[in-house]
Parts: C-alpha cells; sequence; structure tokens
C-alpha cells in the first residue's frame, strides 16, 4: 500500500463523514425514538424528538462529538 492509498482513504473517510453530519438524523440519538417533523413555528428545528425534545439540527452537537 502506497502513501497515495492510505490519504486516498482519509480523504475518502472525511468526505464520508462530512456527507452523513449533513444527513437529519432517523432516530433521537439519546433515546431511539423516531424523530417527527417540528411544526412551522418552530423556527430553526426541522425534526424533534416527542421523547424528550431533542431537536435536529439545533442539538446537532452530540454530546461526545464536540471538538471532532
Ligand atoms: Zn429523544
Amino acid at each position: 500500500m502506497s502513501w497515495e492509498q492510505l490519504r486516498s482513504i482519509v480523504l475518502q473517510d472525511k468526505a464520508d463523514r462530512e456527507f452523513w453530519a449533513g444527513q437529519p438524523p432517523r432516530a433521537c440519538p439519546n433515546d431511539g425514538t423516531p424523530l417527527i417533523p417540528a411544526p412551522p413555528s418552530a423556527s430553526g428545528v426541522e425534526l424533534f424528538c416527542p421523547h424528550d425534545g431533542f431537536s435536529w439540527p439545533r442539538d446537532r452537537a452530540l454530546p461526545g462529538e464536540a471538538g471532532g
């Protein structure tokens, strides 16, 4: 394996992470409850968890993911 191949893998991984970071989650990361569309009155929120109030993308910065 060459350095160029390693570099390619790293760049692809970075691109994949950025892609998935931009995708809406399907379920609450806290309790796994399926997220439902937020009402239009909730500005800045597209999806939310009816169980604990997790809102996406407002609460996108999850514990343990900061600084990444
Ligand atoms: Zn939740």
